[in-house]
C-alpha cells in the first residue's frame, strides 16, 4: 500500500483574522496550481483554537483540513481555559496536534495528560499527530531511541496500540524546533524507521498503517533531502508555514519526491 504524504502546518500563538485569512487565502491558491495534489498528500493547517471554525470556513472548498494544536484532556465541566476534542470536531476539526514539546516543556504535560488526551481525541474521531522527541542534552548522552520508546510506550500501555491504527507520530527533536538547526536526513532516518519497528513489536499491521512525520526547522531548502528518506512521510512544519511561499515549496519538494 502506497501511503499518503502528510504535511501539517502548527501556526501556533500567531496571526488573527485578518493575516490567517491573508495566509490561508495564498495556500489554497497555491494548492490550486498543484492539480489534484491532495490525491497524493493530506493538508493540514492547525490554527489557534479562537480560529478553527473560522479557518475550517476558509478551505471549505479546497480538500484542506484543519487540526487543532491541543485539546483538554476533559470532555465538559468546571474546567476554566480548556477546549475539548469534541468542540473542536463540532467546529470541523478533523486532527489534532498532541504532546508537542512546548505543550511537555512549558505547561507539564506529562504522558499521563498525553494519554488522557488521546483518548479523548480518539472518542472524538480526530484524527492525533502525537509528537515525541528527544532534548538536546537527551541527545548528547546517547538516549533518543530511549525518550521516543518512553514517550510511545507509555502512550501504548495507557490507550492500547489500537489508538494508533492508521495513526500519525512526529518525530520532533525538541532542539530542532525553531533553531534552524536540523539532524541529518539519515539522522532522522534511523529514528523513524526505529519508531515504526517499535509499533511493529505490537502489531505489524498497524505498523504498516502509521505514518511518520518529521518536525523541527524544515523549510524550503531541507525538505527534498528529508522527504527523500523512505521513512519519512511527510512534516510537522512551525515557522515556515507561516510563509505560503515556504509552505508551497515544502510541499512541492514533497510530491515531486
Ligand atoms: C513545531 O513547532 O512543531 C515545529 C516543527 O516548529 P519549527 O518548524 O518552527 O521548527
Amino acid at each position: 500500500m502506497d501511503k499518503k504524504l502528510f504535511i501539517a502546518a502548527n501556526w501556533k500563538l500567531n496571526g488573527n483574522c485578518s493575516s490567517l485569512q491573508a495566509l490561508t487565502g495564498e495556500i489554497n491558491s497555491n494548492l490550486l496550481k498543484l492539480p489534484s495534489v491532495l490525491d497524493k498528500m493530506d493538508l493540514v493547517l492547525c490554527p489557534p483554537a479562537a480560529y478553527l471554525q473560522y479557518i475550517t470556513a476558509e478551505v471549505q472548498e479546497t480538500g484542506i483540513a484543519v487540526g487543532s494544536q491541543d485539546v483538554s484532556k476533559y470532555d465538559q465541566g468546571a474546567y476554566t481555559g480548556e477546549v475539548s476534542a469534541s468542540m473542536c470536531a463540532d467546529v470541523g476539526s478533523q486532527y489534532t496536534i498532541l504532546g508537542h514539546s512546548e505543550r511537555r516543556a512549558l505547561f507539564n504535560e506529562s504522558t499521563s495528560d498525553i494519554s488522557l488526551k488521546l483518548k479523548q481525541a480518539k472518542a472524538q474521531g480526530l484524527k492525533p499527530i502525537i509528537c515525541v522527541g528527544e532534548t538536546d542534552l537527551e541527545r548528547n548522552e546517547g538516549l533518543t531511541n530511549d525518550i521516543v520508546h518512553k514517550q510511545l510506550v507509555g502512550l501504548i500501555e495507557a490507550c492500547g496500540i489500537e489508538s494508533f491504527r492508521e495513526g500519525l507520530i512526529a518525530y520532533e527533536p525538541v532542539w530542532a524546533i525553531g533553531t534552524g538547526i536540523t539532524p541529518t536526513p539519515e539522522e532522522v532516518q534511523v529514528v523513524h524507521a526505529y519508531i515504526k519497528e517499535l509499533i511493529g513489536e505490537y502489531s505489524v499491521e498497524i505498523a504498516n498503517g502509521v505514518r511518520v512525520i518529521y518536525g523541527g526547522s524544515v523549510k524550503a531548502s531541507n525538505a527534498s533531502s528529508l522527504f527523500a528518506m523512505p521513512d519519512v512521510d511527510g512534516a510537522l512544519i512551525g515557522g515556515a508555514a507561516l510563509d505560503a511561499g515556504q509552505l508551497d515549496a515544502i510541499i512541492n519538494s514533497l510530491i515531486t519526491g
